[in-house]
C-alpha cells in the first residue's frame, strides 16, 4: 500500500483531509482490514474513489509452499502492474520471533555462482510499495494467530543496495508508527558488498542492520564467486565497513555460505579471523542450500564447528545459521521467483 505522504497527496487531491491517511494506515497495517468496504470510518464516496482507484496491495499470491514442520511459508507473487513474479519467505522461528524475508528487485544481476536468483538476471526494480507489500501481507496473514511479524530482512531476490531508494523508502514504511511499527534495529539489509550502497547508509541516520555478504577472505577466491568483488575489491569494502562502524557504532554481520571445497578450507578460516579481526561484527557461517542444477555441495557439519573455532581464537564472535524451508526451496540462496 501507498506510504503516508503519498496517501496524504492522494486525500488532499480528492479534497480529503490528511487525517484520512492515518486512519487508512490504521486500519490496513494495525487492525488487518483487507476491504475497503469494512473501513466504516472512511466516507463513502472515498471508499468508492479507493476501491476503483487504489488497490490495497500491490502484488498478489499466486502460489504458497510451507515447510513439513511448519515453520516456513514461501509465497510466490504477481505484481499487479506487470505479472513479474517474487518471491518471500516467513519464518516462525522457535524463540517468537516472525521474521519476513523480502525480495528487493525481480532478480539480480550480480551473478553469485552459488545462488538461484543470480542465475535468472535481472529484470526490474521493485517499488517501495511492492517491497513493503510482502510484508503487509505476512502480517495480515499471522494476524489471524495472533502474532505479529518482528523482523524484516533483506535477503530474498535482488541486490539492496542497488534499489537504494526504494528499499529505504519501504523500511521507513515498515518503521512507521501510524503503520506497521516494526523497529528499524529488527530491519536487516544485505549487501553483496556495493560500497556506495553501504557509505549512503551510514549517512542515513536510519538504526537498521547491516550483513555483507562476504563467503572468502581473500579477492581472488571472492572474485571467483561473487563477480561485485571485481568492481569493489576487498580491501575498498573493508575500509567502507571500517567507516560505517566508526561512525554508526553499528556492529556489522558477515554471512559466509559454507560451500564443500570452494570456501571451507580451514586455513581460509585463518585468513578470515586476520582480516576482520578487532572489528565491531559478528560472522554468521551458512549452511550452503542445494539448488537445482547447482555444482556445489555443503560443507560437513564438521568443517563448520572447526571454522568456528579458529574464529573463537580471533576472538571474532561466530555463529552457525539455522537454516529453516530447504524442503520447500526457502532458504538462503534458493528464491527464483518460481524459477520463471
Ligand atoms: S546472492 Fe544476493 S546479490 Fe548474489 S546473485 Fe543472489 S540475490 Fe543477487
Amino acid at each position: 500500500m501507498k506510504d503516508f505522504s503519498e496517501l496524504k497527496a492522494i486525500f488532499e487531491a480528492q479534497g480529503h483531509p490528511s487525517f484520512r491517511a492515518n486512519q487508512l494506515l490504521h486500519d490496513v497495517c494495525q487492525r488487518g482490514v483487507a476491504d475497503y468496504k469494512d473501513m466504516s470510518n472512511l466516507p463513502v464516496t472515498l471508499r468508492d474513489y479507493l476501491n476503483e482507484n487504489l488497490p490495497i496491495l500491490s502484488i498478489e499470491e499466486k502460489q504458497s509452499s510451507v515447510a513439513v514442520d511448519g515453520s516456513v511459508r514461501k509465497v510466490l507473487f504477481r505484481c499487479k502492474k506487470d505479472g513479474k513474479k517474487i518471491e518471500a519467505v516467513l519464518m516462525r522461528f522457535k524463540d517468537g520471533r516472525r521474521t519476513v524475508c523480502v525480495s528487493s528487485q525481480v532478480g539480480c544481476a550480480m551473478g553469485c555462482s552459488f545462488c538461484a536468483t543470480g542465475k535468472m538476471g535481472f529484470k526490474r526494480n521493485l517499488t517501495y510499495e511492492e517491497i513493503s507489500d510482502q510484508v503487509l501481507y505476512f502480517a495480515s496473514d499471522i494476524r489471524s494467530y495472533g502474532e505479529t511479524i518482528s523482523n524484516v530482512v533483506f535477503m530474498g531476490m535482488g541486490e539492496p543496495f542497488n534499489n537504494y531508494d526504494n528499499v529505504m523508502r519501504a523500511v521507513r514504511f515498515l518503521n512507521d508508527a501510524r503503520g506497521l511499527n516494526i523497529g528499524a534495529r529488527n530491519i536487516t539489509l544485505s549487501t553483496s558488498g556495493v560500497v556506495p550502497g553501504i557509505l549512503k547508509l551510514m549517512d542515513d541516520g536510519l538504526q537498521v542492520n547491516l550483513a555483507i555478504s562476504l563467503h572468502a577472505p581473500n579477492q581472488e577466491l571472492r572474485e571467483s564467486m561473487m563477480p561485485v568483488a571485481k568492481k569493489y575489491g576487498l580491501d575498498e569494502l573493508m575500509d567502507a565497513v571500517t567507516k560505517y562502524t566508526n561512525k554508526t557504532h553499528r556492529r556489522v554481520s558477515y554471512e559466509y555460505v559454507m560451500i564443500a571445497g570452494v570456501n571451507d578450507d580451514l586455513s581460509l578460516a585463518h585468513q578470515l579471523g586476520n582480516l576482520i579481526e578487532g572489528q565491531l561484527c559478528h560472522v554468521n557461517l551458512i549452511p550452503y542450500n542445494l539448488t537445482d542444477g547447482n555444482k556445489f555441495k555443503r560443507s560437513l557439519n564438521r568443517k563448520m564447528d572447526d571454522f568456528v573455532k579458529i574464529l573463537e581464537t580471533y576472538r571474532v564472535p561466530t555463529t552457525i545459521r539455522v537454516s529453516l524451508g530447504q524442503d520447500i526451496d526457502a532458504a538462503c540462496g534458493q528464491l527464483a521467483g518460481g524459477k520463471v
